[in-house]
């Protein structure tokens, strides 16, 4: 009897130090690799558990919150009065995406088997910044992705014009960058260039119409480092589903992000300081914000954002220093409004973007229709109208 129990604990023991149970998706690439090949995957495999030790470090340490920072719920709540702040790992998708970030940061052998360089992804086109980023570093030379400059060559219009802006621009507006504090390690692109240079980088919107303003749709890419389209593909850790989604976005000075929103909640940490009088500033609200209108329609709402002179009341000011996290419930209407340049350096915004259940409902991103016929390019002020789908929980 005593030998079975002493066998019983020891088992125990064993479970709780053992190796997560990582499932990949079923896309990761196998190709075997030469031994430089894989030395220069390395290079990236070690930018990657940077960044997401990085991210992590972001979410868990101790600021106005014992467990983490504070995240800008809305930057008008439902008062109309002041912005709402909340500690963000009240949330519990939030907390998931921890508990998974630590499975992975601490058995990161096991969860490499889900990594690939996605030189040879074939779901969506994923490139290179620009020519001499590409050139500039080995990982990204090896991996060989066609640039921005490739993509809106010959585009005409502009989208076409800004997509080429933002590609020659791109380095400077990566540099301006820095890491808010307290968090010690950087996970800029001036600390982890590899990762920055040769991640997919997605024009996302360039082919996409319903984003409105074409400066904007051309001078906006984002790229994946975790998640179902990302380096880093896990299904699932211990049967549990990972939502975790992580990555950047980058977009150019002079652009509005109009008014959108998406059923998976998503953070975004802004890297770019504010530097001028002009700055970037960003805005989310809830869906049932009384400031918005409300109207059931059959599985959804129907929400307009009214017109308004003062607008940018409702918007905040984006910077490193204070408010650097914001947090968007399921379905919260968002926008980033990014100032033009206010010195010899071009304008831009880079943040870490991340969404916590990209394994659930629908995950399009959806953008506002102005109302009454506004023209285009829409600014912050115009109506809108936001045709929001019921979600699962
Ligand atoms: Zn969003």
């Amino acid at each position: 009897m005593l030998i079975m129990i002493a066998s019983v604990s020891l088992a125990v023991q064993a479970h709780s130090d053992s190796t997560p149970n990582f499932i990949c998706n079923s896309d990761i690439d196998r190709t075997e690799l030469t031994a430089s090949e894989l030395e220069l995957e390395d290079r990236l495999w070690t930018e990657v558990l940077a960044y997401l030790d990085g991210v992590h470090s972001l979410l868990t340490t101790p600021a106005e919150c014992l467990d983490g920072p504070e995240a800008v719920l809305q930057t008008l709540d439902d008062n109309g009065a002041r912005p709402q702040r909340e500690c963000i790992n009240r949330h519990r998708d939030v907390e998931l995406m921890i508990k998974h970030l630590d499975a992975v940061l601490s058995h990161p052998e096991a969860a490499r088997a889900c990594f690939d360089t996605q030189r040879n992804y074939e779901a969506f086109g994923l490139y290179a910044p620009n020519e001499e980023i590409r050139a500039a570093d080995p990982v990204s030379s090896w991996i060989d992705r066609p640039t921005l400059n490739d993509y809106y060559e010959g585009r005409a219009g502009e989208v076409g014009e800004a997509g080429r802006e933002l590609a020659s621009d791109f380095a400077s507006i990566i540099e301006n960058t820095q890491t808010p504090e307290p968090v010690s390690s950087d996970l800029t692109a001036n600390t982890l260039n590899t990762l920055w240079s040769a991640v997919g980088w997605i024009p996302f919107y360039a082919e996409n119409s319903a984003a409105l303003n074409p400066r904007f749709r051309g001078g906006y890419a984002y790229a994946e480092v975790m998640g179902p389209w990302g380096l880093l593909r896990i299904e699932e850790i211990d049967g549990e589903t990972v939502g975790a989604e992580i990555g950047m976005t980058v977009q150019l000075g002079d652009t509005f992000y109009p008014y959108h929103y998406h059923h998976p909640q998503e953070w975004y940490v802004t890297l770019t300081p504010r530097t001028c009088v002009e700055f970037n500033r960003f805005m989310v609200m809830h869906w049932d914000n009384p400031a918005f209108e409300q109207q059931r329609v059959e599985d959804g709402w129907s929400v307009t954002v009214p017109a308004s002179e003062s607008a940018s009341q409702r918007f905040m000011p984006q910077g490193t220093e204070r408010d650097w996290l914001t947090y968007f419930e399921r379905n919260a209407i968002h926008a980033f409004e990014v100032a033009p340049s206010c010195d010899d350096r071009p304008g831009g915004l880079v943040t870490v973007w991340a969404r916590t259940t990209s394994r659930d409902n629908d995950q399009t991103t959806r953008i506002c229709a102005p109302a009454h016929g506004a023209g285009i390019p829409v600014s912050a002020d115009d109506e809108f109208v936001c045709d929001l789908d019921d979600w699962n929980y």
